[in-house]
């Protein structure tokens, strides 16, 4: 008997049966035929679910992180100017792996809690007479502190500024559950990873190019090879990899971005909605805050919860961890200790995130913090029961 729980941590996230299923497949030949009936499906998917008619999308073996690698490598040549913010932990690696690759990294310091601010985006661009800056970094979703920003935003400040730099888009924590739009708002690169939305185990790298992005690896001198872009479009006229494809995970891609598709994307996306909005509803009856400091940037994928003043808010989690077997997520940088984190989204249903609220009222009360049981609770309760939607039985 196996006593798993679900998590309730921000990645990796919850698997379907099925997915995990697929994804334990046999040995086959990654040169023939066969993989390319893997291959082209995932490219295809993922180009719907970017809600884009015509990213070129990539697959590499690696992470999200690998991403972000993939996006700066194959566009930009060190000297080259960037201009980001940093507003968490995850828009602070980007910018330190710009600096790794000396590139100069122009950062509009943002406090943690607030979105990107497309204005000083814009003053930035704007003042940039010389069109030094070749891309503009935004993380959409940041998985530190429970934030989501306005990319539409960050493109009409490129736009107002008449400025001619790539747009770069970490959406690891967005795509396939938050509305994300590459066309809609000229996204050049956007970067993602299978074990959040993808609903699969960390190991790949999920990316769209637009031309304009593509077109920049003419010019890119950043040495690249595991990730380099061209070969890997070579590889793939040939239903192949320039190296050997991890053939069972993109096996569950194929799935799991089919679900995706089948449920809908904008389905999914109220989905995600409607269960952030129950997590919001607990937390407040709590008494307690989101580092989100505004309903503007409310992320529907993470919750990052403020604890009282002189808590210690990782012990929530090492406490759930061994006394209930379940897994929220620890504050990470300058929040650290300050917020624990409820991870909700990929594989979820209401029902499953009150299990998730419940179990974090239990543990607030054993660690003394004054959480009525069940407050949290009833509060999502009488949310999801006024927004439920007819459910659907498994396939
Ligand atoms: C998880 C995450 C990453 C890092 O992805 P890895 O797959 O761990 O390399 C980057 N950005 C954001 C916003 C994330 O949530």
């Amino acid at each position: 008997m196996s006593f798993q729980n679900p998590v309730f941590i921000p990645g990796p996230t919850n698997m379907p049966e099925a997915v995990r299923q697929a994804c334990y497949m046999p040995t086959i030949d990654h040169r023939s035929p066969v993989f390319g009936n893997i291959l082209h499906p995932c490219l295809n998917n993922v180009r719907k679910i970017l809600k884009s008619e015509s990213a070129h999308v990539f697959i590499y073996p690696s992470t999200g992180t690998g991403g972000w690698e993939t996006a700066l490598t194959n566009t930009l040549s060190a000297g080259d100017k960037v201009l980001a913010a940093r507003n968490g932990m995850f828009s602070h690696r980007w910018i330190d792996m710009c600096q790794r690759h000396g590139l100069k990294v122009q950062v509009i310091e943002t406090p943690w809690g607030e979105g990107l601010p497309a204005d000083r985006y814009e003053e930035a661009l704007t003042a940039d007479k010389n069109h030094e800056i070749k891309a503009v970094l935004a993380t959409h979703n940041e998985t530190a502190t429970g934030v989501k920003s306005d990319i539409a935003a960050i493109r009409r400040a490129l736009d107002a500024a008449r400025h001619p730099a790539l747009l770069f888009v970490d959406g690891v924590s967005s795509i396939a559950s938050m509305d994300f739009r590459f066309d809609d708002w000229g996204v050049d690169v956007a970067v993602t990873g299978s074990q959040k939305g993808f609903m699969l185990p960390a190991g790949l790298a999920i990316l769209g190019f637009s031309d304009k992005a593509m077109k920049a690896a003419g010019t890119a001198t950043l040495p690249r090879t595991f990730f380099d872009n061209a070969d890997m479009v070579k590889g793939y006229a040939g239903n192949a990899f320039p190296y050997t494809p991890p053939v069972g995970l993109m096996n569950g891609l194929k799935l799991s971005s089919q679900m995706i598709l089948d449920e809908g994307i904008d389905n999914v996306i109220a989905r995600h909605h409607r269960i952030a909005e129950g997590v919001r509803h607990a937390v407040r009856a709590w008494g307690l805050e989101l580092c989100a400091r505004t309903p503007d940037v409310y992320s529907d994928t993470v919750s990052a919860v403020r604890t009282p003043e002189g808590f210690n808010a990782t012990s929530i989690v090492t406490h759930a961890a061994s006394k209930y077997g379940v897994a929220l997520g620890v504050g990470l940088g300058e929040v650290a200790g300050k917020v624990f984190r409820i991870g909700h989204l990929g594989s979820l249903t209401d029902v499953l995130m009150l299990s998730g609220l419940a179990t974090a009222e239990m543990v607030m009360a054993d660690l003394g913090l004054k959480i009525k049981l069940g407050s949290g609770v009833a509060a999502a309760q009488e949310y999801y029961r006024g927004n439920a939607v007819a459910a659907k039985a498994a396939a």
